[in-house]
């Protein structure tokens, strides 16, 4: 039952002191299972490749990829997966945020016949209210604009079958926002459910820029909705400004002598429509930036080590 291969990959950037823990609660759980433990370092400035290294002289299915800047979580994620043998590869965070006890759960799902397993946090214990409140609104915001169902209360704490991982290895875009472009394909999920503990040490990585420019990275790369929001506001302000123009026609034509009033009006309404006019070319400014990166086609990362791999 047990012959297949595991991959776990765990993006690390400045986590020298996670790393310890972190395998003293991992390797117990994975002994009943032939696995191979990825670590991609995303251009740590602390000793995290050095406390990588002692790990792999000690357990040759330790691996480490190191990249000679930090080009962010996502694409860690992504050189992981490409560096991946497993027939299901499971990616977890370094900081023992997610819980490795329930890797079990999530393999028996997997070998039931999910191909995508998600962890799902049922408690964000380790989450204060601003983190909780801003992805609840992300969440539906996202899922109102996008055509793409995306999971709430998920993070990049998953199960990924060896077809899933293919896929994405053979995506010809930029994955700046993974866990959309996992449920993009359809595949067959299942959840399990974890207490989000807090940090073990050191601190968050997403700051709230950090978070809302990942939230706009995940809006835009799937959908364009938003530029047909701004087209309906262009229609509807369009709309008032014929109804003004009759409006003010029939008025001359009532009482042709009236005096200029309004001007409170008018400078509430040049600030609104300004306000629309900046907002949409930012919207439009978005999806060009976006096309602009991926006409580049500039590589994702460098590689500036490989270990074991
Ligand atoms: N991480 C990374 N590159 C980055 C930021 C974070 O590889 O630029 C790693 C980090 O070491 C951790 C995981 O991604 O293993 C999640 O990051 P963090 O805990 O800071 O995010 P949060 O849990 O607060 O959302
Ligand atoms: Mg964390």
């Amino acid at each position: 039952m047990n012959n297949f291969l595991l991959s776990i990959i765990i993006p690390v950037f400045n986590e020298e002191q996670n790393i310890e823990p972190l395998l003293k609660r991992l390797i117990p759980i994975l002994k009943n299972y032939q696995y191979e433990i990825i670590f991609v370092d995303d251009g740590s400035k602390d000793k995290t490749p050095e406390m990588v290294k002692k790990q792999v002289n000690k357990n040759n299915r330790i691996k480490l990829i190191s990249f000679y800047r930090n080009f962010g979580h996502q694409m860690a994620l992504v050189a992981g997966y490409g560096a991946a043998h497993g027939d299901c590869v499971i990616t977890i965070d370094a900081d023992l945020q997610d819980p490795p006890e329930i890797i079990p759960q999530m393999i028996d799902k997997w070998q039931a016949g999910a191909k995508i397993i998600y962890a799902k946090r049922n408690e964000r214990q380790g989450d204060n209210f601003f983190k909780k409140t801003t992805a609840t609104i992300f969440y539906q915001l996202i899922n109102f604009l996008s055509d793409t169902p995306i999971p709430q209360e998920v993070g990049d704490f998953r199960l990924l079958d060896k077809q899933v991982v293919e896929f994405l290895n053979n995506l010809h875009e930029r994955p700046s926002f993974l866990r959309g472009l996992v449920s993009w394909g359809g595949y067959p999920t299942e959840f399990v459910f974890f207490k989000r503990e807090k940090r073990l040490t050191g601190q968050t990585h997403y700051g709230f820029f950090k978070m809302l420019n990942f939230a706009l990275e995940g809006i835009t790369s799937f959908s364009v909705k938003p530029l047909r929001i701004a087209t309906y506001f262009g229609f509807m302000s369009g709309i008032f400004g014929f109804l003004g123009i009759i409006y003010e026609l029939i008025r001359k034509a009532i009482s042709p002598q009236s005096f200029v009033i309004g001007w409170a009006g008018l400078f509430t309404a040049i600030m609104f429509l300004g306000g629309i006019q900046l907002i949409t070319i930012g919207i439009i400014g978005e999806y060009i930036g976006k096309i602009y990166q991926e006409v580049q086609k500039r590589p994702k990362y460098i590689i500036k080590e490989k270990i074991n791999i």
